[in-house]
């Protein structure tokens, strides 16, 4: 029998810590990038508002979110930081902007499986070169239009919830046959899924498992898993690697989540807190 070198790794404070780039004295926004998120549908929007805010509080330099006419107003109230591109359809979103001045996109939160969207989604595949993070409902898009899956950009970074990760990969008995089938998942197509949960696991297409160790029960709530997206889309713009804008973006959002027990408590807590808390 051959012993195997172990896959798995575990993401303390020490381990994040020595991920996180320090800013230059000389920096400008332009050094942050520029992070292009396409969420939110009618009814939906307050998931594009979460990524978007979560986005910014992340450092990028600059974020256009572009979203469906209804969302013109409530972006543009609620996020004045951020720029608005708009779509053509009133309800779903249905196209995306020149990709030319971004440096990275994220997809998914409030969009919903519109035969609109899920064009958008296929023609995004074909024509993004910046890193790519997806979430929500363009995972589920993903799910019932499997042939998509051969389009993902290598290290495009999926961020399922249990049940989004079994409609990706199929049935798993237990936590341990989860683990395996997304190291399947993520070597066949990869990509880098962030199995989320307590000890979210972010697993790279070479195989590592790197468990988390932040967060708490109290982020079992709706819009924690938008805040994720928004954060990690920001460090995609800010050119950190995939797989560590990954690994580093779950336990901020984990640590921002503990921060947030602490003040409100886990029962109080909102997906709106983790924003606030959110600390670099
Ligand atoms: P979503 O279901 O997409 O809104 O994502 C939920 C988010 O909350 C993910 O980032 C999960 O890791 C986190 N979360 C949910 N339940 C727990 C839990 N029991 N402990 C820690 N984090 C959790
Ligand atoms: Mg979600």
């Amino acid at each position: 029998i051959q012993e195997l070198p172990t896959p798995y790794w575990f993401t303390d404070k020490k381990a994040a810590e020595k991920l996180i780039q320090p800013r230059g004295k000389f920096s400008h926004k332009g050094t942050f990038g520029h992070a292009l998120l396409l969420a939110g549908s009618f009814g939906k929007m307050g998931a594009a508002v979460l990524s978007g805010r979560a986005c910014l509080r992340s450092g990028v330099g600059l974020l256009t979110m572009h979203a469906p006419v209804c969302g013109y107003d409530i972006i543009q109230i609620s996020s004045p930081e951020a720029m608005v591109s708009i779509d053509k359809n009133d309800r779903h979103i249905s196209q995306f902007p020149d990709l030319e001045p971004y440096s990275a996109v994220g997809i998914g939160p409030g969009v919903g499986q519109e035969p609109v969207t899920i064009a958008l989604l296929e023609e995004l595949l074909d024509q993004v070169k910046v890193p790519l993070i997806i979430d929500a409902d363009a995972l589920n898009i993903l799910s019932s239009n499997r042939s998509l899956l051969d389009k993902l950009p290598p290290n495009t970074i999926l961020t399922p919830h249990p049940k989004e990760f079994q409609r990706l990969a199929g049935e798993s008995g237990d936590e341990y046959e989860r683990l395996e089938l997304a190291r399947d998942f993520a070597g066949k197509y990869q990509v880098i899924i962030c199995l989320k949960g307590a000890n979210t696991a972010v697993i790279l297409p070479n195989g590592e498992v790197h468990f988390n160790s932040t967060g708490n029960p109290g982020m079992a709530t709706g819009g924690t898993g938008d805040v994720l997206t928004g954060i990690i889309t920001s460090l995609l713009a800010q050119k950190y690697k995939p797989a560590e804008a990954a690994i580093l973006g779950v336990y901020q959002h984990g640590l921002a989540g503990d921060r947030a027990a602490e003040q409100k408590g886990q029962i109080a807590l909102i997906a709106s807190d983790v924003v606030e808390n959110l600390g670099w």
